[in-house]
This record gives C-alpha cells, sequence and structure tokens, in this order.
C-alpha cells in the first residue's frame, strides 16, 4: 500500500525492552504518566474537542496538563473525517493514535447484560485505544485509526452505574463472572491503563466501586501503568492481564507492554488491592501454538506467586477475526494475516450490521479448546477457567 510500511510489516514499536519484565518505577514526581516511557505511548500534540467536554471539569483539567496543544472544536465526537476511516490514514494510524486525543460528552448511558466476562457492560469513560493490536474489534466502526476518545461526563456515567448497582440489590447466587458481586465491565472499547496516562477517569471509576459493596469493576489490561498501584481499590477493582504467547505478541499486539511485563505486574497490582485474573486472549491457532502456549503456562506458574495464584482465573477467548479488518491489516501488516486470516479453519457469519465476522469452524474450536485444557491442567492446574469463548 503506498506510503505504508514495507512488506515485512511493522516492527514492534520498542516502548519497552523485551527482556525487561520489572515493574517500571515511578518517577519522583509527577507519576509515570508525566515519564518518556508514558510519553511513548501517549505524546498529545492535538485535541478534537466537542464544546460541551471543552466546557466540563473533566475537559478543562485535561487540556491543563496540555499546555499549548492546539485544540479543534468539532460537532461530534463520532466521525471527524480526517481522524476517523481508513482511507487515507494507514500509513499515519500509529502516530495518530499516539499525538491525537478527542474529548466528547457521551450521550448514550445504558448498561448492557453480558454474563460472560462480566455481569454487565457498563457505559465506558472512552472509546479508541493508543495501542494497535491487529485483531482488536474496537476500530470496527470507526476506522483503524481510532484515537483515544475520552468522554468528560464522567460524573454522569458514574452516577448511571451507581443507579444501576443499587437497583439490583445483592447479588442473589454465585456464577462463574463472581461469587458475590456483580461484575460491570468498564472497559469495554479501550484500555483503562492507558486512559489513566491522560485523564483521571480510571481513577474516577475506582473510587466509585470501592464504595459499591455488592459490585466490582472489571477491566482487561494490555499495558502496565504503574500509577494505578496508588488507587486503592480495596478489592472492588478486577484488572484481567491478557497474555498470549511471545512471539504472537510480537506479531499481533503492537504498542503494547511486553506479556512478560504485565505478568511481572500482578503481584503489585494484588498487593495494591486489586483482584487479578488473566485473559488467555485470543488464542490464535498456528503452528506450533500448542508448545507456545505450554511454555507460557510453565512461565506463569513458574513466576507467579502463591498468593496470585490463590485469587487467579481466566477467560479464554478464541481469535475472532472480520473481513473488512481482514483487507485493511494487509495494506500495513499483511504478516499478521498470515496468522489471523485462515480459512481452511474458519467460518464466516454475517453480523447485524452486514460485517463479514470470521471465526473457528466449530470443530477446530472444540478441539482446541480441549487441548488448552489439558495443558492449563498440567501446567498451571491453579488457574481456573472462568469461560471460554
Ligand atoms: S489494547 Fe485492546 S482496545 Fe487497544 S488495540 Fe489492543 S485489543 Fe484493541
Amino acid at each position: 500500500m503506498p506510503g505504508g510500511p514495507g512488506p515485512e510489516g511493522p516492527e514492534q514499536q520498542a516502548l519497552f525492552g523485551w527482556e525487561d519484565t520489572e515493574l517500571p518505577a515511578p518517577p519522583a514526581r509527577g507519576g509515570f504518566r508525566d515519564s518518556p516511557r508514558a510519553r511513548r505511548m501517549l505524546d498529545v500534540r492535538e485535541v478534537y474537542a466537542e464544546p460541551a467536554a471543552l466546557d466540563s471539569p473533566r475537559g478543562r483539567q485535561i487540556l491543563a496538563r496540555l499546555p499549548g496543544v492546539p485544540v479543534t472544536e468539532v460537532a461530534g465526537h463520532w466521525r471527524i473525517p480526517s481522524l476517523h476511516g481508513n482511507d487515507g490514514n494507514i500509513a499515519r494510524w500509529t502516530r495518530i493514535k499516539t499525538e491525537t486525543l478527542v474529548l466528547g460528552v457521551r450521550q448514550s448511558l445504558t448498561t448492557r447484560p453480558n454474563g460472560r466476562s462480566a455481569d454487565w457492560i457498563a457505559p465506558g469513560a472512552s472509546n479508541g485505544c493508543a495501542m494497535a493490536c491487529a485483531y482488536c474489534y474496537v476500530p470496527r466502526r470507526k476506522g483503524y485509526a481510532n484515537p483515544i476518545t475520552l468522554f468528560t461526563n464522567i460524573e454522569a456515567i458514574i452516577a448511571h452505574v451507581r443507579r444501576h448497582v443499587r437497583a439490583q440489590g445483592p447479588k442473589p447466587e454465585a456464577n462463574q463472572c463472581d461469587p458475590h458481586a456483580w461484575v460491570y465491565d468498564i472497559g469495554e472499547n479501550g484500555d483503562c491503563s492507558v486512559d489513566a496516562l491522560i485523564c483521571d477517569n480510571t481513577a474516577d471509576l475506582v473510587a466509585a466501586f470501592r464504595s459499591l459493596p455488592t459490585a466490582k469493576a472489571s477491566f482487561a489490561s494490555k499495558f502496565v501503568n504503574p500509577d494505578l498501584l496508588a488507587l486503592d481499590p480495596q478489592g472492588r477493582t478486577r484488572v484481567r492481564f491478557s497474555v498470549m504467547p511471545a512471539d504472537d505478541s510480537r506479531l499481533l499486539d503492537l504498542r503494547t507492554s511486553p506479556v512478560a511485563e504485565r505478568i511481572a505486574a500482578a503481584a503489585d497490582f494484588l498487593d495494591a488491592g486489586y483482584e487479578v485474573h488473566f485473559n488467555l486472549s485470543p488464542v490464535v491457532l498456528r503452528p506450533g501454538w500448542e508448545r507456545d502456549w505450554a511454555d507460557l503456562l510453565v512461565h506463569l506458574d513458574d513466576v507467579l506467586p502463591a498468593r496470585v495464584k490463590e485469587q487467579a482465573a481466566a477467560e479464554i477467548i478464541m481469535l475472532t477475526h472480520n473481513q473488512q479488518l481482514h483487507e485493511v491489516n494487509l495494506g500495513w501488516h499483511p504478516r499478521a494475516e498470515e496468522v489471523l486470516w485462515q480459512p481452511a479453519a474458519q467460518e464466516t457469519k454475517r453480523s447485524e450490521n452486514g460485517a463479514l465476522n470470521v471465526r473457528y469452524a466449530r470443530e477446530v474450536k472444540r478441539e482446541a479448546l480441549a487441548r488448552l485444557r489439558e495443558l492449563i491442567a498440567a501446567h498451571a492446574p491453579w488457574l481456573r477457567i472462568r469461560y471460554s469463548f
């Protein structure tokens, strides 16, 4: 594709050293969010904002941390032609994700039932991501050039969640989401750890759940942000570190923290008051996948202390893909598609919005899940599987 990366596809950006599995120490002043490592992830040089977002306390707080950064007012955060969509943006996705921030006001405040990863999906406080995983479903509607949009009406989002939690009353019976608490996913369309580099929405949500004894927040993350260790969640927030074999992650999880660093952070997050689970996600079937997942499970078993293992649980999520994303990826990262796009093993399903989604064929998936469960039983028998999908 003109202007795109070469035929070898993009290199994993050197955000972090692969051998470095220590949790980065926060700098003495300002926190991790002001460190050079944080700025390699997010170095905002332009802001697009709805006027109402600019006028809000959260919007003003965010902009106060971005002195001199030009702001372009937009009527709506949802469609910004120069920013969203794929046409013309393929060559500059990473730059857009690093340097652009959108501020908007979330209009729809609804909580949806889920029943798999969480009991409920809360209205997220952001949409979009500074990372660039090749299989990510989040950009399907905005296009891959989908930087972080932060919603500044965080008080309204939290008030809605509080009302919803109170309306449920105590959880009547245990389920795989949690034995006691209603679990609310707070990060469906982004990564709360990265959002916390630029605003306090994640901190506010963690604080809100601290005072909701019948509920628990939950979010998946591929980024280790040591600033979250100071949020004092008091057991009411579950972080789910996503893990996959290092070779897959290098190829597919662009701009994320190395998997070994996510695993190394687990004990620190537990000690800081989080519940720490793992997402074995996505499981990508390719030659050698069983050996590499076994190595990963052995690594988890070797490095995690007993206190992490005792409370850990995992979700297994098999890769799903999408024809449009496949075609987009061919333009910038064809090597990823060599493992993601496997028509002989996959079947298609037309979604309600007309998109052609792809997943492993029923029998392929059944056998792979059975094999992965065997590997877990052999190498990490303490890892309770909450559900597989
Ligand atoms: S970290 Fe999550 S939201 Fe961000 S690009 Fe990767 S899969 Fe998508």
